[in-house]
């Protein structure tokens, strides 16, 4: 089976210091997260910036600059921004969530869809897809395309028929997330079926469901997705000391059974991405 690419979701946009004092805020410490995953194991960094004094969620491309320039002076991991940019407000809203775009990482997240996250809507609207698909490919961008519930995977699709988004496709199967599609064994399976032929895809699971989830994706021939954005405690009760551990625990996993890690360079060639040279 394909080596295992694990990416690191240090930060997201949700989780804060009360919750968990290991979270990272300033861009100094979310780099850091990231390097000491990758000498977990981790070959993806999927980063959010946070305004470094109150932690709150950031778009602001200064900070994602940092902290892709001292993630790339420390290792060769792949890096992942997000463009989510779920709290955003005002009129130019679509260009701060397309801002990171522009920093030309190896990957950026693109959510397609929309979905209610409990209290409040993800919007995603169509226009909103086509425009950020346009945007990655222009820059040699690829996409990680968030999917939450079967829909978004037949929006996708539709980007892909009309040449938007390249061949392989990658995917994120988002499970658990707010009212998306739930983390059960069931609706992963029915999720990975709905994939096109070809695909690659990871999968993160909300909370408990981290770890199951992941021992799915091993099992399945997908990769995986761990980190503070998706879930805080190692076990019940205990929060994690670092987003590393995280990271040891899949590498573990990975080996008991029978999956080796990719390194940052094996990764880049499964994603059919450039050599980083
Ligand atoms: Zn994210």
């Amino acid at each position: 089976m394909e080596k295992l690419i694990i990416t690191a979701a240090v930060v997201g946009s949700g989780p804060t210091k009360r919750m968990n004092q290991a979270v990272p805020y300033t861009p100094a410490e979310i780099a850091a997260e990231a390097v000491n995953c990758w000498r977990a194991g981790a070959a993806v960094a999927h980063i959010h910036v946070r305004h470094p004094q109150s932690g709150a969620p950031s778009m602001d491309v200064d900070l994602f600059q940092e902290v892709v320039s001292q993630i790339r002076t420390e290792c060769d991991m792949l890096i992942n921004l997000t463009t989510s940019g779920l709290d955003l407000q005002g009129e130019d809203v679509i260009e701060q969530r397309l801002a990171p775009v522009t920093l030309t990482p190896d990957l950026c997240s693109l959510d397609i869809g929309s979905v209610n996250f409990y209290e409040r809507a993800f919007v995603n609207p169509p226009a909103w897809g086509v425009l950020a698909a346009e945007r990655m490919r222009a820059v040699g961008v690829k996409p990680e395309i968030e999917v939450f519930d079967t829909g978004h995977i037949a929006q996708a699709q539709s980007l892909i028929d009309d040449g938007l988004i390249e061949t392989p496709p990658y995917f994120q199967l988002c499970m658990g997330v707010g009212w998306g599609i739930k983390a059960t064994p069931e609706h992963l399976r029915f999720m990975h079926s709905q994939l096109p032929p070809g695909a690659i895809w990871s999968v993160l699971g909300i909370g408990q469901a981290q770890l199951p989830m992941n021992r799915m994706g091993i099992q399945l021939g997908g990769h995986v997705r761990v980190g503070f954005e998706d879930n805080l405690y190692l076990e019940k009760g205990v929060l994690a000391k670092s987003n590393a551990q995280f990271v040891e625990r899949i590498v573990s996993l990975a080996g008991e059974m029978g999956r080796q890690v990719a390194s940052p360079v094996e990764a880049r060639h499964i994603l059919g991405l450039p050599r980083a040279d």
